[in-house]
């Protein structure tokens, strides 16, 4: 059905798509969790931040930006300093005071230097304005991820639907145990992306169009244009977008996209949302088998290519580097059973989708 249709979306997957919407209500956020998560930043940015480099500014990104916050999810803030003279090294010495600081104000700190990028890993207790306690995650200068939320956020404004898949496949993905970049499976922001190509090249009509392909390259600003030597320019003109022909509803989509990822050819392809088509071979980007590089501190980091995603700025990134063997073994048959349970559309069934793992 195109637009014509009074109808908003096609509704054979109604009783899963309420499933779906009733795992996600309970954890939008409220608006006071992020106005007070608002504040932390604003209290870590002046009181903590500027005190010790007044040219550093913190900048939010992740999913509080990106329209994907679920309740008591991280706060990802990242570090940039524009001086040419800071009174800290922003890579090396700042990181080292800061983490002090952090511990001065009661904070529980861990610094990571084996990462790509510094990162202060933030725990505070339950507190009387966060009674779960708080996760936060402190880069150093990583702007290329100031640049994929602001791509993410875009296309979330684009069609409500993403941002239901994204909360759902993100619950989904913790209760099942395949969401944890630390312990061999992926990040949020890997399986965000798999959406994305679904929505963009496997859905039929699609759902959303390829934000860096589309629109005429009109004379735009050097910062749209390149950051760190990536390509990060992309069409931001919502108005010009016009509502995609693909009506089906949350429930159908999300049954497709089980059954798609359930079928992928992971031994052979990466996913892809710049490219147009969305699929790339492993041999056409030279991720064929694990790749060690001696990171910043003389240790080796390993990049393995079991199942490769492609990152839309950083080209050269598979963000599935952390999924091993046994991750992706287990993310792909976490995609098998949902696709089979989906497919049942019998409530009593596809209950089970959530269960703990
Ligand atoms: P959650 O609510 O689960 O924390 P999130 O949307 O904040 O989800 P994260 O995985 O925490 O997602 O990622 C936050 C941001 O960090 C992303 O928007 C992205 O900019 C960056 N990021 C995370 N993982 C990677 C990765 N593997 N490669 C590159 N950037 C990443
Ligand atoms: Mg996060």
């Amino acid at each position: 059905a195109g637009p014509t249709n009074p109808q908003p979306y096609q509704d054979a997957y109604s009783g899963f798509t309420e499933y779906v919407l009733s795992i996600n209500r309970p954890q939008y956020p409220s608006a006071n969790e992020m106005y007070l998560k608002e504040q932390l930043r604003s209290l870590i940015d002046v009181e903590i931040v500027q005190r010790i480099q007044p040219s550093a500014r913190v900048i939010p990104f992740g999913s509080l930006v990106n329209g994907f916050a679920t309740a008591n999810s991280d706060l990802d803030l990242c570090i940039l300093d524009d001086s040419p003279n800071p009174r800290y090294k922003i890579k090396t010495e700042l990181p080292e005071v800061l983490a002090a600081e952090f511990e001065r104000y009661g904070f529980e700190v861990k610094l990571l230097t084996k990462t790509r990028i510094p990162i202060i890993k933030l725990v505070q207790g339950p507190t009387a304005q966060f009674p779960l306690g708080l996760a936060m995650d402190i880069g150093f200068e990583n702007r290329l991820a100031l640049h994929n939320t602001r791509l993410l956020a875009t296309y979330s404004r684009i069609d409500s639907r993403l941002r239901e898949m994204v909360l759902f496949v993100k619950h989904w993905a913790k209760v099942r145990g395949i969401n944890s970049s630390y312990h061999g499976t992926l990040s949020s922001y890997g399986y965000v992306l798999t959406i994305l190509h679904f929505l963009i090249n496997v859905a039929s009509p699609s759902c959303l169009p390829n934000l860096q392909h589309i629109g005429a390259q009109v004379p735009v600003p050097f910062e749209e244009l390149e950051c760190e030597g990536y390509n990060i320019w992309f069409f931001k003109d919502l108005t010009n977008i016009p509502p995609s022909l693909n009506r089906r509803s949350i429930g159908e989509l999300m049954a497709e996209y089980f059954s798609y990822y359930a079928q992928f050819d992971f031994r052979n392809m990466v996913i892809s949302i710049r490219t147009p088509g969305g699929l790339l071979t492993k041999t056409s980007k030279g991720w064929t088998q694990a790749l060690d590089r001696v990171g910043p501190e003389d240790q080796k980091v390993r990049s393995r290519n079991f199942l490769c995603i492609e990152d839309p700025f950083e080209i050269t990134h598979n963000v599935g580097r952390t999924v091993g063997k046994n991750g992706l073994y287990d993310i792909r048959g976490e995609y098998m059973r949902a696709s089979k349970l989906t497919r049942a559309r019998d409530p009593r069934v596809f209950r089970a989708l959530c269960e703990q793992r």
